[in-house]
């Protein structure tokens, strides 16, 4: 710890993100530049504490080494605090980015003070290791002569491909989509996270000799089918990391209605227009001009608030069912627990500026779809609900003549996944748990098949990158553990 008293003395100072009037006309990244020396002042509150929430279970998942790399930020070592992240975290550029960042809302000083800005210190030591050409690819030495076929290429199937690799076996990752990085590439927009930041890491890996097949259904019955019996067959070990993109639905009255989405649906087509043609080839769902709701709320929900915004929606409105989460934590929420309280994303921000008000109204049930005799959706009916805590458990009850109609003519499906899609899962006879998720315990990864691990969102369900990045390196581990049995 280089300065001692600078937690005393130095206030939190988290970076900003673009003007948002500037921003929301294109769809670069939030991030503002980095300004080091501010980043040295922030890195040197970080307290060196005897136990380091930050790093343990309540904190990173992937158990970054935060007080050391602060340390060597604030004493301007930063090609060895690029070591000590890579030494826990394959891919700092994406969480530097898009982590909600649990290691601040477990950090010690966040006790009594602001936490450390943690994730600004991650962002900016993983980018600086690009832009001085320290991030260089790192072949084996050696190959052991063993073959690993990876299913899917999200951060759990590209950790784990970077670990599986890096212990000499030869590695090939199979993805569905035409384009590298799962939900990296078609799901987080550009604005959270650049796919030239997603491609650069992609890149590094297949120098580092990973080969990657695109458009490969694994399991799949279409053309670009490869049945998941000859793959384990061809290789000497498979993990699984299809993600969990099984989006659930709302299946409520008029659900044919033309101009219902899931929210994937949107994102996907957006992103993937916007990297072939920039938006020229008219292939994705446009809100321009449109009355827009958007149901359910977290991540997925935002980008389709700022992504509408972008496309120049004439407004925007965010349905929550729950009610709206407090300013501070709550007594039964206390630190180094995740803060469950109310945050303000960039989705939100953009749609206050843009139409003068958060776009968030809470507490409401969707009754049913309203449409006209074309069947165009025109709108859909709310209910207002009620929660009361009947013995530790919450319970809804609608609120009598609480009933609304609101104008829509687009409307999106944000409520959560279900799970992976089932059907390479039944291809292969793998078993899945009570939540449909594969079924494999954390810590081994192996699934009821012989040979066949999983990994990531499609093991423990919908989660984070961060999240997915340990599953990657934890499966990678033991498929190796696995192969030299
Ligand atoms: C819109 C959105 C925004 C998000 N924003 C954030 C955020 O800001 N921060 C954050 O931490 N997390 C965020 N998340 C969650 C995060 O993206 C996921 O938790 C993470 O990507 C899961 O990683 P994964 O590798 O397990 O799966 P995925 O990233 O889902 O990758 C799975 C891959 O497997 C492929 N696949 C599936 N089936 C097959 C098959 N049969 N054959 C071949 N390939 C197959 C899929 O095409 C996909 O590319 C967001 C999620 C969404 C949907
Ligand atoms: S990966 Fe996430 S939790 Fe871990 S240090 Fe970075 S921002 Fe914090």
């Amino acid at each position: 710890m280089g300065n001692p008293t600078a937690f005393k003395e130095i206030a939190r100072d988290a970076a900003k993100y673009r003007n948002v009037e500037v921003r929301l006309l294109d769809y670069a990244e939030l991030y503002t530049d980095v300004d080091e020396e501010k980043l040295n002042s922030q890195a040197a509150r970080c307290m060196d504490c005897g136990i380091p929430f930050c790093q343990s279970n309540d904190g990173c998942p992937v158990s970054n080494l935060i007080p050391e790399w602060n340390d060597l930020v604030y004493n301007d070592r930063w090609e060895e605090a690029l070591d000590r992240l890579h030494h826990t975290n394959n891919f700092p550029e994406f969480t530097g980015r898009v982590c909600p960042a649990p290691c601040e809302g477990s950090c010690v000083l966040g006790s009594v003070e602001t936490p450390v800005t943690i994730k600004n210190i991650e962002y900016a030591i993983a980018d600086r290791g690009f832009a001085e050409g320290w991030v260089v690819p790192n072949p084996p030495q050696t190959r052991t002569g063993k073959k690993v076929a990876v299913v899917g290429s999200g951060p759990s199937g590209l950790a784990a491909a970077a670990e599986l690799n890096k212990s000499g076996h030869t590695v090939t990752v199979y993805e569905r989509a035409d384009r590298v990085g799962g939900l990296l590439m078609y799901g987080i927009p550009n604005m959270k996270l650049g796919k030239d930041v997603v491609d650069r890491r992609v890149n590094i890996l297949r120098e580092e000799g990973i080969t990657f097949v695109t458009n490969a259904d694994v399991g799949g019955t279409g053309d670009n089918a490869i049945p998941l019996a000859q793959l384990r067959e061809d290789n000497d070990a498979l993990l699984l990391c299809t993600g969990a993109t099984n989006a659930r639905d709302l299946p409520i009255e008029n659900r044919q209605l033309k101009g219902i989405y899931p929210a994937m649906e949107f994102l996907r087509a957006n992103t993937r227009s916007l990297l072939d043609s920039n938006l020229e080839d008219d292939n994705y769902i446009s809100a321009k001009g449109k009355k827009v709701i958007v149901i359910g709320g977290g991540d997925t929900g935002t980008d389709c608030i700022g992504t509408s915004i972008r496309h120049g929606a004439s407004n925007v409105v965010n349905f929550e069912l729950l009610p709206e989460p407090p300013e501070g934590r709550a007594d039964g929420n206390p630190w180094p627990q995740w803060p469950k309280i109310i945050r303000v994303d960039y989705g939100h921000e953009e749609s206050s500026h843009k139409y003068g008000k958060d776009p968030r109204e809470y507490c409401l049930l969707s009754k049913g779809f309203i449409g006209d005799d074309d069947g165009n959706l025109t709108g859909i009916k709310t209910v207002e609900v009620d929660w009361t805590n009947v013995d530790g458990r919450f319970q809804m009850e609608e609120v009598e003549g609480s009933e609304k109609v609101w104008e829509a003519d687009l409307i999106m499906l944000s409520m959560g996944f279900l799970g992976p899609e089932q059907y390479a899962a039944e291809a292969a006879g793998i078993d899945v748990d009570e939540r449909s998720n594969y079924k494999a315990a954390y810590g081994d990864f192996r699934t009821s098949v012989d040979g066949v691990f999983a990994a990531g969102d499609c093991r423990r369900g919908q989660s984070l990158v961060v999240w997915g990045i340990d599953e990657g390196r934890r499966a990678a581990a033991e498929v190796s553990k696995y192969l030299r049995d």
